[in-house]
């Protein structure tokens, strides 16, 4: 029968293996998966089903990944094609569109979390800068960057699908434009009132760490918090600072001093850069004193206690020391060692702003590694809060490992 040939492939699972989809978990693991019917392409659609057949959801074939199969949908009535993945793009937009009042840095669509896997689409002023991670998204592409531009008006597309992840789905690395005018070497945004020039052909991630947004932002309140309780201009300590994203928010808000630390030249080269367009450490009571240390941070850390140094506030940003858990404990030990050396220079009563983006760190499992650090240092912390990514980074319920970026803020006792 015509009606049957045309019927998409489908993934049957092993038995008892149908549980995390009805969770409406969106991914289907390789080990889960007793046999391929049909032949799909690598990104085809193909239909998931339990091992008695029933339909559990629709997915992307991804033969060459441990990620077998990437869920669009778990509704058997939906209709998978360039209308729905453009429909879902625009409401990915329009969920954003109150946040174009504080910023014109935001990221337009995070992936699974606005129902779309392997698509990344961030908005730097009128560029639209979009990362293509699964195979699935790949064969939707030019329909995604139609609705993309559509929704925002935006004329101007660089594309940053340069990321590792993509040899596991058999796709090649690419970077360059897609539509419109190459952008400019430096691209201007602005956020909370703070500028900052972003490389979005070179730069980390897709040229800004925009999930930071509302921690800069938080870092700024506890600058002016710490002075109008003791009256003085706090000294920060911002490590592994890339382009000094919260060195600028932490000056602008009135710090007295920011000690910036990173071990990539480049990095520091654009955060001066960006001090200046602020006009550099202008903060509200007079300017502030910017350094830009390039440096190990674990190496920094131990000499700056050596030599008796003491901040107010310290921020630790490091990048991503776990990239799977096999590297869990390794990670684990260096995450206390940078923690156990920022308290160690903290002030009674200063903060901790302590970050982690390792996904594979629970935010459990963090909590326990920095409580370590804090019992080996002698100092007593207050939890003040539990920090996160912002509302443009959404995260499923269905999928905890969506959050990857996780913080604490700590108070020294
Ligand atoms: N906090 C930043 C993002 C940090 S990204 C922001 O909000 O924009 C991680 C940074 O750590 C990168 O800039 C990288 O150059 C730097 N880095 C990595 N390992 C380092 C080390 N051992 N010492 C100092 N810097 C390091």
């Amino acid at each position: 029968m015509a009606a049957h040939l045309a019927a998409p492939p489908a993934l049957l699972l092993k038995p008892g293996k149908e549980r995390s989809l009805e969770r409406r978990h969106p991914w289907v693991y390789a080990a889960a998966v007793a046999r391929v019917e049909g032949e799909p392409d690598n990104g085809a659609l193909v239909s998931v089903r339990g091992a008695d057949r029933r339909f559990l959801a629709w997915a992307a074939f991804s033969p060459a990944s441990t990620i077998r199969a990437r869920c669009w949908s778990f509704d058997e009535a939906a209709r998978i094609d360039g209308d729905w993945v453009a429909a879902r793009v625009e409401a990915a937009v329009a969920r954003r569109q109150a946040l174009l009042e504080s910023t014109s840095a935001l990221r337009l669509v995070f992936g699974e979390g606005d129902g779309l896997p392997g698509l990344v689409a961030d908005r730097y002023g009128s560029t639209l800068v979009v990362q293509f991670q699964s195979a699935g998204m790949e064969s939707h592409r030019d329909r995604a960057i139609d609705a993309l531009c559509a929704r925002t008006g935006c004329a101007d597309v660089f594309d940053r699908s340069d990321v590792a992840l993509r040899a596991r789905e058999g796709l090649p690395e690419r970077s360059g434009v897609l539509r419109g005018n190459a952008p400019p070497a430096l691209v201007r945004v602005h956020e909370h009132g703070v500028a900052y020039d972003v490389d979005v052909r070179r730069g980390h991630k897709t040229g800004f760490y925009i999930d930071q947004r509302e921690n800069r932002r938080r870092l700024a309140e506890l600058v002016q918090e710490h002075v109008r309780r003791t009256g003085r201009r706090p000294r920060v300590l911002n490590c592994f600072c890339y382009t000094g994203g919260f060195s600028i928010a932490a000056a602008l808000a009135g710090a007295a001093q920011v000690l910036s630390v990173d071990s990539s030249a480049d990095a520091l080269a654009l955060a001066a850069g960006n001090a200046r367009i602020n006009g550099t450490g202008a903060g509200p009571d007079g300017p502030a004193e910017l350094r830009w240390d390039c440096a190990d941070v674990f190496e920094r850390l131990r000499e700056l206690r050596e030599a008796g140094e003491r901040f107010d506030i310290v921020v630790l940003d490091p990048p991503k020391f776990a990239t799977n858990q096999h590297q869990v404990e390794r990670a684990a030990r260096a995450y206390k060692d940078i923690n156990l050396g920022a308290l160690r220079l903290l002030e009674p009563g200063g903060w901790l702003l302590s970050f982690s983006c390792s996904g594979a760190i629970e935010v459990d499992l963090f909590q326990k590694i920095v409580a370590g650090a804090i019992f080996d240092a002698g100092s007593d912390c207050y939890l003040r809060a539990r920090l996160a990514a912002g509302a443009d980074h959404p995260t499923l319920m269905t999928l905890p490992e969506g959050e990857y970026l996780k913080g604490l803020l700590l108070e020294r006792v």
